[in-house]
């Protein structure tokens, strides 16, 4: 389980707070959608709790480890655990998306094998499986270059799935997707959390959210404004949306 208690986010030397009062528990298998105005937090908030953006004050714990003390990115050692997938991530243009899933991104361990190629042929697999998942198998041979956005999107979660991410967090996934696909990234990520147990957290339309998701976060000027599990929401708290 992760705990996140009294987190914080300011942004440069405006003393507004972009996230303030977040204390909650997130557990394993939780598939939660956030949903909230332009410009209320969903996407500070995904990054800082995939740490990617240093907390400006509060406490993260996973399990009896704690992650955040009192502000900061967090340990690096939790940090291949947790992904922040943004419309249009980096990938290496030149190369394939398959190539892109084993690789990994720049900066983690184990990166010299990879690098010089010395994949094995279970990671090979592995990463196969993932691009089938997502339906990218046809595009497993195209390069980075030539993939969409919402595409590169879905082959960085395929990436942080092969190098052991446990907790995903993901902006947006099905903006500019034809409602197929959206329900293929979907109930894939659904399966995720459900077979796995890994924990998902995604910036997503309400009638998607509220179709796919285990629980769900109105976020309104940074704060967390309800927390509902297992029904859709009232009249009443989708006031604000
Ligand atoms: P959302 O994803 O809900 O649209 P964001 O998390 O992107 O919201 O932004 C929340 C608030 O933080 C907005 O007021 C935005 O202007 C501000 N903000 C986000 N990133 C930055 C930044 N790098 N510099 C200054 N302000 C930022
Ligand atoms: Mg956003």
């Amino acid at each position: 389980m992760l705990t996140v208690n009294q987190m914080q986010k300011t942004i440069g030397s405006d003393p507004k707070k972009v996230l303030d009062g977040w204390n909650v528990h997130i557990h394993e298998g939780d598939m939660i959608g956030v949903v909230g105005p332009s410009g209320s937090g969903k996407s500070t908030l995904l990054r800082c709790l995939a740490l990617r953006d240093s907390w400006t004050n509060g406490n993260f714990t996973l399990g009896g480890d704690v992650i955040i003390d009192g502000g900061g990115k967090g340990k690096r050692k939790f940090r291949s655990q947790f992904a922040y997938l943004e419309q249009n991530p980096e990938l290496y243009p030149q190369k394939s998306a398959l190539k892109n899933v084993l690789i990994g991104q720049a900066g983690q361990t184990d990166q010299f094998r990879r690098m010089i190629g010395m994949v094995r042929s279970d990671d090979y697999m592995g990463a196969m499986d993932e691009l089938e998942k997502f339906g990218l198998l046809d595009k497993a041979h195209v390069k980075a270059a030539h993939l969409s956005g919402g595409e590169k999107q879905r082959v960085a979660i395929c990436r942080a799935l092969v190098h052991g991410a446990n907790f995903i967090a993901v902006d947006e996934p099905v903006i500019g997707l034809d409602k197929f696909s959206a329900e293929k990234v979907l109930s894939t990520l659904r399966d995720l959390c459900k077979e796995q147990k890994k924990t998902v957290i995604a910036v997503l339309p309400l009638e998607y959210a509220e179709k796919y998701c285990t629980r769900l976060w109105g976020i309104y000027e940074g704060r967390l404004q309800w927390d509902v599990s297992g029904r859709r929401l009232t009249a009443e708290e989708k006031q604000f949306l």
